[in-house]
């Protein structure tokens, strides 16, 4: 069966959520995250981006670039929050829906001809609903497969809408530039760039032992086949997920027992929550640990059972935190859980019967008011202090 793909991919999404909730920012150069020595831009406003700003500079470039740029702090919890209503709505439009990150996914719509009368016609339909629900606009890609509804979605940011048909895929990419080829990174592109191949059109027409020759097998057929849009690669759900983690950065190195578990306790809120949101349990738990001098250590331990409560996930994290036994001073943590054992939906709360009550009010109340409303009182605790 034809298969038909949808990429979509929120246009700035942090900094269109700022503008989404405050009127008074929506026009002007918007920069979220690059706050500090060493902050680092996370997203750029269309309006910033025409300054040269881009995600992942630093946030002195950037003030150099645009200095009457609005600088705000980075708030996780709110775009999780809207992340979830847009998911939501992707449920909606596809049983199989991929997500990529908190605010693009592929979903696959083949053989659903009966809810629309043309791709384009629903694609229209998911992006006023993603608007109207969260003022926050998107860009969708629709094709015969994820790599050119990918390439596809980026061509008319923002609020954009590309199509491109089975028969119309080798004169779509053609005229592309080589560097829009997945996997093909600044090394690559120059070695193909020498040796002729400019195009994407260029590799697709290229002799393929010559191609061989300057990649090696693999990656020359990778390359051919992407560049012919050739892509099998299925939409993989939920159920399919390998992992779900988190991690955080911090503005300034931490260390001390006492700040690393109010850490692991926050990063254990945000993957128990999200692990219960997706009715996963996971029974292998991963801490990352790196320090001031770039050394990354990682550490795991598998559970009997696969688990989904923050306090569990916590623990774990604890304990392959004093395992590690390193006292020295920490950049970034990270907890990750894997390895998910299937869950039916009933017993997606297993465990006694009181701590599941309790997950299901905190999980509620998270649903309603945003991740922030209710948390740990040892983390509400630190967050007064912080206030004085
Ligand atoms: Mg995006």
């Amino acid at each position: 069966m034809k298969r038909c793909i949808m990429h979509v991919d929120m246009d700035a999404f942090f900094a269109s959520v700022e503008q989404a909730d405050k009127p008074q920012l929506r026009g002007k150069p918007i920069i979220v995250g690059g706050i500090g020595t060493r902050g680092v831009v996370c997203t750029a406003s269309y309006e910033a981006r025409k300054y040269g700003v881009h995600s992942a500079m630093s946030g002195v470039k950037a003030h150099q670039l645009c200095p009457e740029g609005i600088f705000l702090p980075v708030r996780h919890a709110r775009y999780r929050e809207i992340s979830s209503v847009i998911f939501s709505i992707f449920a909606e439009f596809s049983p199989k829906v991929e997500p990529l990150s908190i605010d693009e996914a592929f979903l696959d719509i083949t053989g659903m001809e009966m809810l629309y009368s043309t791709p384009q016609e629903y694609a229209v339909k998911l992006k006023k609903r993603i608007f109207t629900q969260t003022g926050v606009h998107a860009s969708i890609g629709i094709a015969p497969n994820k790599f050119l509804a990918k390439l596809a979605s980026d061509l008319r940011k923002p609020d954009g809408l590309v199509i491109v048909k089975e028969e119309q895929k080798k004169e779509f990419l053609a005229e592309l530039p080589i560097s829009k080829l997945w996997g093909v990174g600044a090394k690559t592109a120059q070695r193909l760039q020498m040796a002729g191949y400019f195009k994407i059109g260029d590799i697709a027409a290229a002799d393929r032992a010559v191609l061989r020759c300057l990649l090696g097998t693999k990656n020359a057929i990778h390359l051919w086949q992407m560049a012919n849009g050739i892509d099998d690669r299925k939409v993989e759900c939920d159920r399919d997920l390998k992992s779900v983690g988190n991690e955080e950065t911090y503005e300034e190195d931490i260390q001390g027992q006492e700040i690393v578990q109010e850490k692991f306790l926050a990063l254990a809120e945000t993957v128990g929550w999200r692990l219960r949101e997706k009715g996963l349990k996971a029974k292998t738990i991963s801490i990352k640990v790196r320090t001031d001098k770039f050394i990354t250590y990682t550490r795991s331990c598998t559970l009997p059972e696969g688990v989904n409560f923050d306090k569990v996930l916590y623990e774990s994290a604890i304990n392959l935190f004093r395992a590690l036994a390193f006292s020295g001073k920490i950049r970034l943590l990270g907890l990750t859980g894997s390895n998910f054992s299937i869950i039916e939906e009933q017993s997606l709360f297993c465990g006694d019967g009181k701590q599941e009550k309790l997950y299901k009010t905190i999980d509620g109340i998270k649903k309603r008011f945003g991740m922030q409303s209710i948390t740990k009182a040892q983390l509400l605790k630190k967050n007064r202090d912080k206030g004085k």
